[in-house]
């Protein structure tokens, strides 16, 4: 079996599925440790699918996707400020498969793509099976984890070809404001490089604005836009996304699409093509429930001094620092689950600069949310406290 494809992030899940095996064999588990909204998906885009099928549309659909679907997805960028065209856009089964076809038409092998990390875990594989090699650029915790244009720009190289940026950010929830887009845009210029921007967390913002960095001045034409339905829409299950870019990258897709993907399924397409164009009531609804979802978890953890929540102003997900249980992330998630039946993920599968953090979603309701906070904190002051106990310390 070829070393391409083997991403070290593979394991990130493991106790992710230990804790979905638990939950079925009938254990009282909370989940927090996957990016799935609990929702589901709005009525109508549900009506729509089956209208759709009903009406027979079961043949092989466009490879490139719907015009009518390409279209609404044109004019949804309209409205960031991007002029593209459904020329721009082709339909991928969601955004994980753009991000492995765009890294496919647009890398070569020993090509380097910088990326803030922690990083969303799939990032590595995708850019391995290329050949192109993923250099990180370390965020701080202690700068809650904000990107720095600066230390990108460091970790240029002549083999430098491209950044992958995702903003609002998972695993850590941070957006990049206007100045931080600016200087990013003017070091792609400066050094001729691709910006792949995974945008799948757009509409899920609490505080801020988020900002399509392909629609800043001279950045149209290196800039390959990723996003979907999954989160925005809760469509996880639908596999509906896009890449968004220049015509001859998106004519490059296509025929990787002919030999790979051969298209959407049409009806699916159709109802995402509805969701665009008449959103649904339900959109606005599920963001300010995860709003109150931070707001509840951050409240929660505010008064132990074991954790620190970081309050993120977008996303689905939250960063707990836990150093000062004296636990490795990894070991802490694990005595979570054991000791309190609540699964989240251990930073440091997202990058050695989450040592020491873990990651929550906002995946379950409020008040569960926040008792589940509760009993983290406990768990992490038992920690901490037996860390903390003369008989163990050091010294
Ligand atoms: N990018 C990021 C940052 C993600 O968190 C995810 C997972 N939802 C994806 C891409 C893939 O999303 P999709 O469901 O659209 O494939
Ligand atoms: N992107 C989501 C997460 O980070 C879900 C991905 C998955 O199910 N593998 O949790």
């Amino acid at each position: 079996l070829t070393d391409r494809i083997a991403g070290e992030g593979a394991a990130a899940w493991d106790i992710h599925y230990r804790a979905l095996a638990r939950q079925t064999a009938g254990e009282a588990i909370t989940v927090l440790s996957v990016g799935d909204p609990d929702f589901a998906t709005p009525a109508p885009i549900v009506e729509s699918a089956v209208a759709s099928l009903r009406g027979g549309a079961t043949h092989y659909p466009d490879v490139q996707g719907k015009l009518a679907l390409r279209q609404a997805i044109a004019d949804d960028y309209h409205r960031r400020g991007l002029a593209a065209g459904p020329d721009n856009v082709i339909v991928m089964a969601g955004a994980q498969c753009g991000l492995y076809a765009a890294a496919q038409c647009l890398l070569d092998p020993g090509d380097e793509v910088l990326v803030p990390e922690p990083s969303y875990v799939t990032y590595e594989a995708v850019l391995r099976a290329t050949g192109a090699k993923l250099v990180q650029v370390p965020l701080s915790g202690e700068a809650d984890f904000r990107l720095d244009p600066a230390a990108l720009e460091a970790a240029i190289t002549p083999r430098t070809r491209a950044l992958l940026l995702n903003s609002p950010h998972n695993p850590t929830g941070q957006l990049i404001d206007a100045e931080t887009w600016a200087a990013i845009a003017a070091l792609c210029q400066r050094h001729d490089l691709w910006l792949i921007s995974d945008e799948v967390y757009a509409e899920l913002i609490f505080e801020g604005e988020h900002l399509c960095p392909a629609g800043l001045p001279g950045m149209a034409e290196r800039s390959v836009v990723i996003s979907s339905l999954s989160k925005s829409h809760a469509m996880t299950g639908w596999r509906l996304g896009w890449v968004l870019g220049p015509k001859p990258l998106i004519q490059h897709l296509t025929h990787l699409a002919l030999c790979m993907l051969y298209g959407c399924p049409d009806f699916i397409q159709d109802a995402a093509c509805d969701a665009l164009t008449t959103p649904p009531a339900e959109l606005q609804a599920m963001r300010d429930v995860y709003r109150g979802r931070r707001d509840a978890v951050c409240a929660a953890l505010a008064e132990c001094p074991a954790v620190a929540a970081i309050r993120p102003p977008a996303g689905m997900f939250l960063m707990v620092d836990i150093r000062a249980t004296g636990l490795s992330s990894q070991a802490f998630a694990d005595r979570l689950l054991d000791e309190e039946g609540i699964s989240v993920l251990s930073g440091e599968a997202f990058g050695p600069s989450a040592a020491g953090f873990v990651r929550l979603s906002l995946t379950v309701e409020a008040e569960r949310l926040a008792d589940a906070c509760r009993r983290l904190a406990a768990c992490a002051e038992r920690a901490r406290a037996a860390g903390a106990s003369p008989a163990l310390s050091p010294t």
